[in-house]
């Protein structure tokens, strides 16, 4: 990535986080002796998560179908019928490896949650893989998977919210080593759990202030800001906007949010997510092709279960967070991210790669 010289180093304050970001475009000239973006061994035969290994993971909860253009989707009940077929174009299934190992029964069961001890986390993980074929690029997958994840994402936090012990659900996806990601076959990962974030419950407490004192949510007052400024904006739809956030924390961060107000994906319509799933394709594309080994994560941020009265100033988005930068010690001493690339610069970047897109 090119600096800009002439703008200095500064910070800009963080609504969200409720702290300061760093910006230094000088440090993007700094000499780099590491090899960045480890490559994942890239062995379909060998992938799980490739199209006929269905047998090698934990059996279907949901699956994601197209059929001459048609989107149809299931998901298992507890007793239900294994969905096992290779036709499928998105799946989920627990997790082999769980962070949180899947107690379903006693979210569901009331008569088993007293067993739960107040040490044990309840909860589940579970793993979303987004493409039949074996690839990390957005550019091998097609429309209609990536309308289908959505779809899943949304289908997965509905049904883990009504969990009894449930208090929060996150989604996320890490691609790339640096992000993360131990497998190549592009997925995403929901853990949902008893455990509540710290960090959550500050950015509910600053979200329900910003509205108190401004009589708006947070975010639909960024978002309007950003569309207004246009300095940051790379996308605005029917339904949806995208943008490099003023106080961005990544180095070419993209916030694609909803332009009305929901505080949940499952209130959004399948246009909304349709319009979603378009923009999140269309800029890991273009930071794709900007950078075509980079890591990067997608964050998905919603409102946890049980917390309506946080409705009116919690609004959901997806966060896309490119990793050419490492959190090193400046970050793990304070706190505070440090971001060599201007979000105006980043914007100009997607922007010019954006048009010379024309695909889905
Ligand atoms: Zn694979
Ligand atoms: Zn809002």
């Amino acid at each position: 990535m090119s600096s800009n010289h002439s703008s200095p180093s500064h910070r800009r304050f963080d609504p969200f986080f409720g702290d300061w970001v760093i910006f230094a475009p000088i440090r993007e000239e700094r000499p780099d002796d590491y090899e960045k973006n480890k490559h994942l061994e890239c062995n379909s035969e060998a992938c799980p998560f490739c199209v006929g290994h269905e047998s090698q993971t934990p059996p279907s909860l949901w699956v994601g179908k197209a059929s001459n253009g048609t989107l149809s989707t299931i998901q298992r009940e507890h007793s239900g019928q294994v969905l096992c077929n290779e036709d499928w174009k998105v799946r989920v299934f627990r997790n082999r490896f769980p962070a949180i190992p899947t107690t379903q029964q006693s979210i569901h069961d009331k008569s088993q949650i007293s067993a739960v001890s107040p040490t044990e986390i309840v909860g589940g993980h579970e793993v979303i893989v987004d493409t039949p074929i074996h690839t990390d690029r957005v550019s091998e997958t097609s429309i209609n998977e990536s309308r289908l994840l959505l779809r899943a994402i949304r289908d997965r936090i509905a049904w883990w919210n009504q969990g009894k012990n449930i208090r929060h659900v996150t989604v996320f996806k890490n691609c790339g080593a640096s992000a993360g990601a131990s497998l190549h076959h592009s997925h995403c990962q929901l853990i949902a759990s008893d455990h509540y974030p710290k960090q959550v419950q500050g950015l509910l407490n600053r979200s329900r202030l910003f509205t108190k004192k401004y009589g708006q949510c947070l975010l639909c007052n960024e978002t309007y800001a950003e569309l207004e400024d246009n300095s940051r904006t790379i996308f605005r739809g029917k339904s949806i906007a995208a943008y490099c956030p003023y106080a961005s924390r990544f180095p070419m961060q993209v916030r694609i949010a909803p332009l009305d107000h929901q505080a949940q994906i499952e209130e959004s319509s399948s246009d909304t997510l349709d319009e979603t799933a378009m923009v999140v394709r269309r800029s890991v594309l273009a930071l794709q092709q900007l950078f075509p080994n980079i890591a990067y994560n997608l964050v998905f941020s919603n409102l946890p279960p049980r917390k309506k009265k946080y409705a009116l100033s919690f609004h959901w988005s997806v966060d896309l967070c490119p990793r050419s930068s490492s959190i090193a010690g400046f970050e793990i001493a304070t706190g505070n991210m440090i971001n060599c690339v201007l979000p105006e610069k980043a914007a100009e970047m997607y922007l010019r790669q954006l048009n010379l897109n024309l695909i889905d």
